[in-house]
């Protein structure tokens, strides 16, 4: 029987590695894998769906929902999309065709754009899936659970992508609508905590 599991929440919250981990689990198990992502995340390799972590599985690159039917084999099992709130509301109805003709379908998206309002289509992803993984990163100014990705540059777009310092993970007390400096990059800090 087909599904639906999204995996959602906001940036460096490692819903990639989840996505990568489920997909390498379905290849352990001889499943038949396609995994797609949308054209406009050009981070990294444009083939490859590339997680913060740098986990790495080959993809197939999409302009539009549409294209992922066009795209999936006749005897696929089971199809993983990321990125997959940059597809648009067909994306929906692609997944739902989909996981009606019993394919199991995983997606990875961001359930908050930068203003902290729910990001198109993944409300509706999230009403039709079978399954739901939220995923937190951690707040940078509190160390709390992370739920939204707070924009540390000022810009009118809803999408920026790519922009690696333009992001910060941070909890719902800690997050503002207005961009708001970025906190200082914690890497070069954690050896003192390591005990
Ligand atoms: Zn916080």
């Amino acid at each position: 029987m087909g599904s639906l599991e999204v995996i959602c929440g906001p940036m460096f919250s490692g819903k990639t590695e989840e996505l990568i981990r489920r997909l390498k689990r379905a290849v352990i198990a001889k499943r038949r894998v396609q995994i797609f992502k949308p054209r406009i995340d050009v981070r990294y390799d444009a083939e490859a769906v590339v997680s913060h972590s740098a986990q790495k599985l080959r993809s197939i690159v999409v302009d539009s929902a549409d294209q992922i039917l066009e795209k999936v084999l006749a005897d696929t099992q089971v199809v993983g999309i990321d990125e997959v709130q940059f597809l648009g509301p067909d994306v929906v109805a692609v997944c739902e065709n989909l996981a009606n003709r019993g394919v199991r379908v995983i997606v990875a998206g961001l359930d908050l754009d930068f203003r902290g309002v729910p990001f198109d289509p993944m409300p509706s992803l999230l009403a039709v899936a079978e399954h739901i993984t939220k995923e937190a990163a951690i707040c940078v100014v509190c160390g709390e659970p992370a739920t939204r990705s707070q924009r540390t540059i000022a810009a009118e777009d809803l999408v920026l992508v790519g922009a690696g310092g333009a992001y910060e993970p941070r909890c719902r007390k800690c997050f503002t609508v207005e961009p708001s400096p970025a906190t200082e990059p914690p890497e070069q800090e954690l050896l003192p905590f390591l005990r």
